[in-house]
């Protein structure tokens, strides 16, 4: 080789090593769509409250984080200000995602705030609960307008994938309250203070590759039920206003929230507007000072898995099932609907398929994405089964089929025993170790380190 030549050859391989040390760890994509109701629709959450509602406090989004790492492994998440997409709802818009995409289901997580006060979602016209038959054809048009919507927004985040840095870490907020009150008359939806919550506020923040703040995403373990069945104000309550507030201080950013196993507490204080706009701007402060704190360098690779865990029901005669229908009023619906299901000669189920994801990023975290709402013990129990560092454990994901409680819980009794929405069932005491066990095998598909 002479002399000009070798020279070229070493400025082409330099050129071509710095260029790689440039390039970004990952790259990320974001879009956000609005989905407050065009048409007054009735909310969700509350069986009381069958009227539309009347006025919008705060508009309600879908937002999208798609990203990349340098391997080529792709995902997006969608967090919505909505109570729950049930399985009905989101399983076809994971579908049509994957179409559209070439994503493949466990690359794909779509979860919601469980705010009350936000629409009813159906793709069914249901009137037994008292709606009104045109809200309950608003509601379907609705539901089937939000698919569209939400596999739109998925879409657009992956159509604009950037150079992206990512870094995570973890804050705390105090006002999750344990809710289940012991009383002599059983446990109650009140105030437990002695209760456990999971007060963390674990925070990922998506800087451009210059440094530039474009998106934090940001989870915590409370019902997001400071507005009350009295409310008929549209609002994301104390997760809109922590994203809102986010958003404001951090012009640019898209903000998004996840919610943890906060199945059994509620904000508290709780009841008025002001206080769900205080504690949501106590969230966002909370957020903000991690944002400015420093965070932990989160690399890829991204492995994304995704099965369900078959969690057992329990077996109950006709005779126990009468019983039901005259004890505590949090399990007389299911099972008057699972004798109704009887009387017809239909079999009652004995499983439940509930989802279940973990993203592993690198060595740096796993994200745990539980389905349903789960109470808090899960927290400690999923700590245990795969180790509590570099760990955020969040739910409502996937498919809101209703309460996931522990044992404890079952066994105690109260509001979070109430059993499944989407079927009719109760889930049985084992079903506790069946959903752990699954997160461990996923923990370790995904390639998280065992506990020590
Ligand atoms: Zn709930």
């Amino acid at each position: 080789m002479n002399r000009p030549v070798a020279w070229l050859v070493i400025v082409v391989v330099i050129a071509i090593l710095s260029a790689h040390a440039a390039e970004s760890e990952w790259k990320a994509g974001l879009a956000k769509v609005r989905i407050t109701p065009d048409k007054p629709v009735p909310m969700a959450g509350y069986a009381s409250r069958t009227k539309p509602f009347e006025n919008v406090e705060q508009d309600i989004y879908a937002k999208a984080l798609a990203l990349e790492d340098r391997q080529g492994n792709r995902a997006v998440l969608v967090t919505t200000d909505l109570i729950g997409l049930p399985r009905a709802v989101a399983e076809p818009v994971c579908q049509r995602i994957q179409g559209k995409t070439k994503l493949v289901r466990s690359q794909i997580l779509l979860s919601s705030s469980h705010t009350h006060s936000a629409p009813l979602l159906s793709l069914e016209e249901r009137t037994e609960t008292g709606v009104a038959p045109e809200d309950a054809r608003n509601i379907v048009a609705y539901t089937s307008s939000l698919q569209d919507k939400l596999v739109d927004v998925a879409a657009q985040a992956l159509s604009r994938l950037e150079p992206a840095r990512l870094s995570w870490g973890s804050g705390v907020a105090h006002f999750a309250m344990n809710r289940r009150e012991f009383t002599p008359r059983g446990v109650i939806l009140g105030v437990n203070p002695r209760g456990l919550v999971d007060r963390s506020v674990p925070v990922l923040r998506v800087d451009s590759a210059d440094g530039k703040l474009r998106a934090v995403l940001f989870d915590y373990a409370c019902h997001n039920t400071t507005l009350t069945q009295t409310n008929f104000s549209l609002c994301g309550d104390y997760a809109g206003f922590a994203q809102s507030h986010i958003q404001e201080k951090y012009p640019g950013a898209q903000a998004m929230f996840m919610i943890g196993c906060g199945g059994d507490a509620n904000p508290y204080p709780r009841g008025t507007m002001d206080n769900s706009r205080e504690l949501g701007a106590i969230l966002g402060r909370e957020v903000g000072r991690i944002l400015d704190a420093t965070l932990r360098p989160v690399n890829g690779p991204l492995n994304c898995v995704f099965d369900h865990a078959s969690v057992p029901l329990q077996p109950l005669s006709r005779a126990e099932l009468l019983k039901m229908t005259n004890g505590p009023s949090w399990q007389t619906g299911n099972a008057k609907a699972m004798l109704g299901k009887l009387d017809r000669g239909d079999k009652l189920a004995s499983i439940y398929d509930v989802p279940v994801a973990v993203w592993q990023f690198g060595g740096d975290l796993t994200l745990v994405a539980l389905s349903g709402e789960v109470v808090v013990d899960f927290v400690p129990l999923v700590e245990q089964a795969i180790g509590p560092l570099q760990l955020w454990i969040s739910a409502y994901c996937n498919d809101v089929f209703g309460y996931f409680p522990s044992a404890r819980v079952l066994k105690e009794g109260g509001y979070e025993c109430r059993g499944l929405y989407t079927t009719e069932g109760f889930f049985a005491a084992a079903a506790q170790d069946v959903l752990v066990a699954k997160v461990r095998e996923l923990a370790q598909r995904a390639g998280r380190k065992p506990a020590e």
